[in-house]
């Protein structure tokens, strides 16, 4: 039996949201408060002040002694300085208390996170500031509650050190132009479009004390040593198969933590590899979502501890079953509820719905490095690409519907496409069913699904900031050059179905719908010239392209000096994170693996020697010792060529260590492994040092 969990009344409960706005503010501060996220006009100080009150005596009645400035910078991760609310007062004693400016601004030092160069440690200062439009909310940690303010994060000098001051620029950038393209189309009631996103979160449920027992997962979040089991995911029964009982329980838990936090948790799943799973909420404005992303990924890594099990986020905790990722759905929303990108029944009759799939393609197809890079980190180089979902290059599935579509419009043919039909399963029983426009299509990176865009190579550890910075600002300019040329049109019908043609002809090339997985897709894509960058380092360039800092400042959203420094912080992330996992396996191998493989060459010397003496035939074990012999000589050489490598690799710098790190650190990363691997098949499981994938993969 399990418990009776009143949803409705927990549901929101750890949010200041605008119930309890509505409840504790004076009208007059609620109203202006109200303005300012609807507007962003700044925010008065009176309000602020009061604000601030009501935001402390809500945080301290749920338990609360300290607040934080809750941001995200660009380690990917999330940051916190807490403060307590006391204030001592004169002639002893404290008082509690959260002023206005507290609220809205707070000073950590900015020389502990990685800034590309733009702080150097001397001149620490940086700023964070509250993003109004993000709620703020309580974090339970075990008997702490703490009120965390989500805040923007940038430099003394206004440059941004975080990776939602950019999302906000870009939301604003796309919200503008798209704004401009709704007036030409005769909207006047639309005042703002904001982008909206859902992601879904994949990961990976092991049980902790296996886990503890590897110290590549702890240090590094993947396994850098381990065979396959005898079982993989051939059978194809783990996805949307019956949840076990012991995971089952720890998504309630994740479930409740989220619903408190005013998370609309909605789908869970099994995934297609053992032990993985999704979990999807219901899709919020741009950057509400990417704080809700943060908190779900930190609620569901600290769940787990509780239910004995670990949540691995890494993008490809195991190699030769699939790796996560996380589906980044987008679409674009009026305040009047519309959203821009549904095609309605008549697409072919829906000329603004033409134009913005004119303008995604223009966006996509000319910006697929920067999609690219906006998707890499150093996980996602062992998933992308590597024959699962979804490839390296970047292409658009549009379904068969749409397609047609695009090609009648390309043919400039006024011949009408079949709209979605009615589909019928064959059993009387069951239900019609209105069958959608769009198929499904598993292997494509960026796919159209109904009224929504899906960029699928987002990672599943990353901030999703990332990507939409990149999607917004991409779409916005082609937005923008499609509405300096349709505001000047004399005739703006017939301009724009023009344009609409000339843009899907020049773009058409992205457009594909076909299975993704494939070498001939590979050779085709190359035909066609869509760029393939296989690893982080490949598409790190794309960033400090002329075009890429142009329209990055055209749009607003970074200055070239942010933009550059991006660049180098993901370089650094790169070579650190290659460096903790070349460390990890000289570690692994030297002190635990190779120790033990010797000690059971030992004991097959043994054998041999004693079978032998007692005139029996040790032909088996000499065999065998021969075997694990060779491959540990191989091993050991391999280990001391990692070694050498990983030395020379922290004498570099930038681009260029980066790069190293790249093609000789993992390429002798790889080297050590085989054998080792191949080792792990062959010698008694009861020698082998650390648990095998078979003890991780179906062991919760
Ligand atoms: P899937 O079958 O891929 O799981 P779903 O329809 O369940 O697709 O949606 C997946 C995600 O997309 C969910 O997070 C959902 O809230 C989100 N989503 C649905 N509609 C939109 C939209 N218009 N804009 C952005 N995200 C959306
Ligand atoms: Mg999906």
């Amino acid at each position: 039996m399990s418990d009776f969990i009143d949803v409705p009344s927990i549901y929101g409960s750890h949010v200041f949201g605008d119930k309890e706005m509505r409840e504790r503010l004076p009208r007059a501060v609620y109203k202006s408060l109200k303005a300012s996220m609807a507007t962003g006009k700044e925010l008065d100080p009176v309000v602020a002040d009061a604000t601030a009150a009501a935001m402390k005596e809500w945080a301290i009645e749920k338990g609360a002694t300290h607040y934080t400035h809750w941001f995200q910078p660009l380690t990917g991760t999330t940051a916190e300085k807490h403060d307590s609310f006391i204030n001592p007062q004169e002639g002893g004693g404290v008082i509690m208390e959260l002023r206005g400016k507290e609220l809205i601004k707070g000073e950590p030092d900015a020389s502990s996170f990685p800034s590309g160069g733009i702080r150097a440690t001397f001149e620490a200062r940086g700023y964070t500031v509250w993003d109004i439009t993000s709620p703020a909310f309580l974090y339970d940690n075990g008997n702490t509650q703490t009120l965390c303010i989500p805040t923007a994060f940038c430099s003394y000098t206004g440059e941004a050190l975080d990776k939602k001051t950019p999302l906000l620029r870009s939301m604003e950038a796309i919200g503008k132009q798209a704004l401009r393209i709704c007036r030409l189309f005769g909207d006047t009631a639309t005042q703002k479009v904001i982008p909206c996103v859902g992601p879904e979160q994949e990961y990976f449920i092991v049980d902790r004390q296996t886990y503890l027992r590897r110290k590549d997962l702890i240090f590094t979040g993947r396994t850098l040593f381990g065979a396959m089991p005898p079982k993989g995911q051939e059978m194809e029964d783990h996805y949307f198969g019956a949840i076990k009982e012991r995971v089952s329980n720890y998504m309630k838990d994740v479930d409740v933590e989220l619903w408190k936090l005013g998370i609309p948790a909605k789908t869970e799943h099994n995934e297609v590899a053992p032990a993985q799973h999704e979990l999807a909420p219901i899709y919020n404005t741009a950057n509400v979502a990417t704080d809700e992303n943060m908190l779900v990924m930190n609620v569901m890594k600290k769940v787990a501890l509780r239910h004995g099990l670990v949540c691995l986020l890494h993008e490809k905790p195991f190699a030769g079953v699939n790796g996560s990722g996380k589906h980044n759905n987008w679409s674009l929303v009026t305040d009047t509820g519309s959203n821009l990108l549904n095609p309605g029944k008549e697409p072919q009759e829906n000329w603004q719905f033409l134009l913005l799939l004119a303008a995604v393609m223009k966006a996509v197809d000319e910006h697929a490095g920067l999609l690219r890079v906006s998707a890499a980190n150093p996980g996602n180089d062992h998933r992308l690409g590597a024959n699962e979902a979804p490839p390296a290059v970047i292409s658009m599935f549009l379904g068969e519907q749409l397609t047609a579509v695009v090609e009648h419009i390309i043919q400039g043919s006024h011949e009408s496409v079949p709209s979605a039909s009615i589909m019928r399963v064959g059993v009387s029983t069951l239900p019609f069913i209105r069958r959608d426009a769009t198929d499904r299509n598993r292997t494509s990176p960026f796919a159209f699904t109904g009224n929504k865009f899906e960029f699928r190579m987002v990672p599943s550890s990353g901030c999703i900031a990332d990507a939409n910075v990149v999607l917004n600002t991409i779409v916005a300019d082609a937005l923008g050059a499609f509405a300096d040329e349709l505001e000047q049109a004399e005739d703006f019908d017939s301009a724009m179905k023009a344009l609409v043609r000339r843009e899907m002809t020049a773009h058409r090339r992205i457009i594909f719908n076909g299975n993704g997985y494939t070498e001939e897709w590979l050779a085709e894509a190359k035909r066609r010239g869509l760029p393939n960058m296989r690893s982080m380092v490949d598409a790190i360039p794309n960033l400090m392209q002329r075009e890429s800092i142009e329209l990055f400042k055209r749009q607003g959203v970074y200055s070239e000096k942010e933009l550059l420094a991006r660049a180098g912080v993901l370089c650094e992330l790169y070579a650190k994170t290659v460096n903790i996992e070349a460390l990890t396996m000289i570690d692994m191998a030297g002190k635990d693996i190779l120790p033990a493989v010797i000690r059971y060459t030992t004991s097959l010397a043994s054998s041999v020697t004693a079978v032998e003496s007692a005139g029996a035939d040790a032909s088996v074990q000499r065999e065998l010792l021969a075997r694990v012999s060779v491959l540990l000589r191989q091993a050991s050489t391999a280990l001391a060529e990692l070694r050498r490598c990983q030395e020379k690799a922290v004498t570099l710098t930038g681009m260029e260590q980066a790069r190293y790190y790249h093609d000789e650190v993992c390429r002798a990363m790889e080297i050590l492994r085989a054998p080792v691997d191949h080792l792990e098949m062959i010698c008694d499981s009861e020698i082998w040092p650390i648990p095998t994938y078979g003890d991780l993969l179906f062991n919760v």
